[in-house]
Order: structure tokens, then C-alpha cells, then sequence
């Protein structure tokens, strides 16, 4: 059987129908100035409306508020200036259903040049399905970070709880060893001095040798005095440690007080050391912790007489306004060395210059806790050679601290 021309045709436009009807992807074709002509059954599917709803109806009924206002422009500047946005590219859109519902679309257009006209198809694939993946994946994917972050940030943080628990245990470690060679030393020095004074004594036996025995009990009340001091230091500071030192403010007398701290520092003085008093006349009271404040002026004063030549004078100011008071200890002794300053309230820590004058080093360090739990604060200068002066500023009352 052979084909006329005319049966290829109607066979080919019936094989074009059918492509065009079973198409999965929505196609609708449209006049050059934005009319709809045909649509398949996907288009109607994809938007909700019959075929005849559609059809003569302008094209921008199937788009979003934007695109729906803007299209005639496009078309129109498409018409003037034949420079493509859409035509033969492809673009995501967003399409509107007959029920408003809006959802992504993929739309490739392309320009079919008939005979005698210009028409354009439309070829639009739903993307929502798509769109909703690979949102999900994003999602997913950002959750997988979050994830991530949250236990690098996690471990990170172990990291430095870990090296901070090492660095603990480490200076714990550092001070133990500091506290024992710093111990042995200061009770094996007074000690023996104790040992060979008392074996002296039992020799000198004759009446005429008095003196002598005398010298000895002193030597062996001074060793006495200094191990107290040290294990008085030792005490302040394991009752500082379990937080057993508790400020109990009251009402004080500044130069009263001043002048009994003197007095119970007078052990550390040399030869000719004296002691010049600048005190102004306000504040004469203050409300803090007598007992605290005591063992802070007589630390830091006996530091001024036991840093210092014999002879050298130690000098006490003390000024204030109604809101705090500061007292300044000021010495022309030894100083200390500028690379020692920043450490000079660690506990054990002892400057490189006091060679063979006796300490612990914790002094200083029970001082500044002293100052800080009432509520004030210490500073000091120095040069090395030439002296120090350390200050404390109290608040005037602390009990509204
Ligand atoms: P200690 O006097 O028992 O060594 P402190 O804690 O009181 O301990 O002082 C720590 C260090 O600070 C001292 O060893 C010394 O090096 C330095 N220091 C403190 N006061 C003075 C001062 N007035 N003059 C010079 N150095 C000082």
C-alpha cells in the first residue's frame, strides 16, 4: 500500500497530537502578543483548569503577582528589542493555579516561526517536588552541620576544661614542690640554730658564764618567733583556702590601729630603724575588719624594716576622703627588681635580691586576699636600690559592699 503526501501528513500531525497530549511535562503555545492558543492535558493538570479556560485567555493568568503585572512588558520589549530574557534559555518561574495556589516551575520557551505569524511555545516542568528535596537536603545538611559544630564546639571545650585541669594540677604540683623546699628550709634553719644553742647551754656550767646561756635563750626565742610566724602563715593561708576567713567589719580607729600594727612589728626592727608617722586627719574612723586590717599593716610594715639597712626609716601616710581610705607603707631599702614585680603577690614567690634575709613568700599573697575580701584593693611601686611603697585603698564602709 503506498502513502500519498497527504496521508503522510495527517499520519505525522496525528503522531504530533499525540506527543503533544501525552507529553508528562505541561505544553502551551501562545501568540506573539501573549494569548494562549493550545494547551495539553499536563498544562491543564499543572494549573488546574480545562483546556477551554485557558485557551484565548492572556497567558499572564498562569503567573505570579510579578511576572502576571509585568509580562506585557516583557513581551512588548522583547518585540522592540529582540534581545531575549526567557526565549530559547529557560527559567525558573512561578506558576499560579486556578485556586491561587502558587508553586515552582521550570519553563523553557522557544519561538516557532510559522508562515505567516510568530507563535511561542511553552514547555513547563514542575519543579515543586524537586524544590522540596532539595530544600530537605539543605535542611538536612545544614542540620548535619549544626551537628558538627555543636560537638567540635563540644570537644573544643573539653579541650580547654582538660588543659585548664592540667594546668591546675600542674601549678598544684609546682607549689608543692615550692612549699616543701621553701619548708624544709625555713624550719631546718631556726632548728638547728635551736640545736646548737641548747648544746651550748649545757656546756657553759659555770655561774660566771651567765651571759653567755643568755645569748643563747635569746637565739633560741627568735627561732622559736620564726617558726610561729611561718606556721601563723601557713594557717592564715589554709583558713583563706577553705574560705574560713570571713570579713566582720566595725568600726575602728585608723590611727589607733596604726599605731598598735607599729608596735606588734617592732620584733623586725634594726638598729636604729624608726618608724615616721604621716597621718592625715581624715579619715579618723573606718568600718572594717580590725583583725585583717592589722595583719595587713604589720606584714607590710615589718617588710619595710626587714627590706631596709638598719638606720633606714619607715614612713606610714594616710589619706582618704569620705568614701575610702588609703594607707601607704613606704621603705628605702633593697626595692625589687622590675622582671620580679608582676609576681610579687604569687604565693612563694620571692623576689632574687633578698639573698639571705628569711621569708616565705606568702606573706604578700594572704595580704592582698586580706585586702580584697574587705573589699579594697592593693597596689605598690619600687625601684630597685632606692625602695617601695605599697598602698591600700579601703572603701570606708564595706558592710554595704
Ligand atoms: P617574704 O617577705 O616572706 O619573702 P612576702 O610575700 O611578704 O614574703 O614578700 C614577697 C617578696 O616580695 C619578698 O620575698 C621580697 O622579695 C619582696 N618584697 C616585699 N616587700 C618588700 C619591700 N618592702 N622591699 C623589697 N622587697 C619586698
Amino acid at each position: 500500500m503506498n502513502f500519498t503526501d497527504e496521508d503522510m501528513s495527517q499520519e505525522n500531525s496525528r503522531r504530533l497530537r499525540a506527543l503533544f497530549e501525552m507529553a508528562t511535562d505541561g505544553i502551551i503555545t501562545m501568540s506573539s502578543d501573549g494569548f494562549i492558543e493550545n494547551v495539553n492535558q499536563a498544562a491543564c493538570d499543572l494549573f488546574g483548569y480545562a483546556a477551554g479556560e485557558m485557551q484565548g485567555q492572556k497567558v499572564n493568568m498562569l503567573m505570579a503577582q510579578y511576572d502576571r503585572t509585568h509580562h506585557d512588558g516583557y513581551l512588548k520589549r522583547y518585540h522592540e528589542t529582540g534581545d531575549p530574557h526567557i526565549i530559547g534559555i529557560g527559567r525558573d518561574v512561578i506558576g499560579r493555579r486556578k485556586d491561587g495556589h502558587e508553586f515552582p516551575l521550570r519553563l523553557a520557551v522557544s519561538e516557532v516561526k510559522l508562515d505567516e505569524r510568530t507563535i511561542y511555545t511553552g514547555i513547563l516542568h514542575d519543579v515543586s517536588a524537586f524544590r522540596k528535596a532539595k530544600e530537605e537536603v539543605e535542611k538536612l545538611n545544614a542540620d548535619l552541620e549544626n551537628k558538627v559544630k555543636e560537638r567540635t564546639a563540644a570537644l573544643r571545650q573539653r579541650e580547654v576544661e582538660l588543659k585548664l585541669a592540667l594546668g591546675k594540677e600542674r601549678e598544684l604540683n609546682e607549689l608543692k614542690s615550692r612549699f616543701l623546699s621553701m619548708a624544709s628550709h625555713e624550719f631546718k634553719t631556726p632548728l638547728s640554730t635551736v640545736l646548737s644553742s641548747a648544746e651550748l647551754i649545757e656546756l657553759y656550767v659555770e655561774p660566771e658564764q651567765q651571759p653567755k646561756r643568755e645569748r643563747h635563750i635569746n637565739r633560741i626565742k627568735d627561732a622559736v618567733n620564726q617558726l610561729t610566724e611561718v606556721l601563723d602563715d601557713f594557717l592564715s593561708l589554709s583558713q583563706l583556702e577553705q574560705g574560713r576567713v570571713i570579713c566582720k567589719p566595725k568600726l575602728i580607729d585608723v590611727r589607733a590601729l596604726i599605731s598598735t600594727s607599729v608596735e606588734s612589728s617592732e620584733g623586725q626592727f634594726k638598729e636604729g630603724q624608726e618608724v615616721i608617722l604621716e597621718l592625715a586627719d581624715e579619715p579618723r574612723t573606718l568600718m572594717t575588719d580590725p583583725k585583717l586590717l592589722r595583719h595587713v599593716l604589720i606584714n607590710l610594715i615589718s617588710n619595710a624594716a626587714k627590706y631596709s639597712s638598719p638606720g633606714m626609716p619607715v614612713t606610714i601616710r594616710s589619706a582618704g576622703t569620705k568614701d575610702y581610705c588609703s594607707i601607704t607603707i613606704l621603705d628605702q631599702g633593697i626595692g625589687i627588681p622590675e622582671e620580679d614585680q608582676p609576681h610579687l603577690f604569687d604565693r612563694f614567690f620571692r623576689a632574687r635580691n633578698v639573698e639571705n634575709v628569711k621569708g616565705t613568700g606568702l606573706g604578700l599573697n594572704i595580704v592582698n586576699h586580706y585586702v580584697s575580701l574587705m573589699g579594697g584593693r592593693i597596689e605598690f611601686t619600687s625601684k630597685l636600690g632606692e625602695g617601695s611603697s605599697f598602698t591600700v585603698h579601703l572603701p570606708q564602709d564595706n558592710s554595704v559592699l
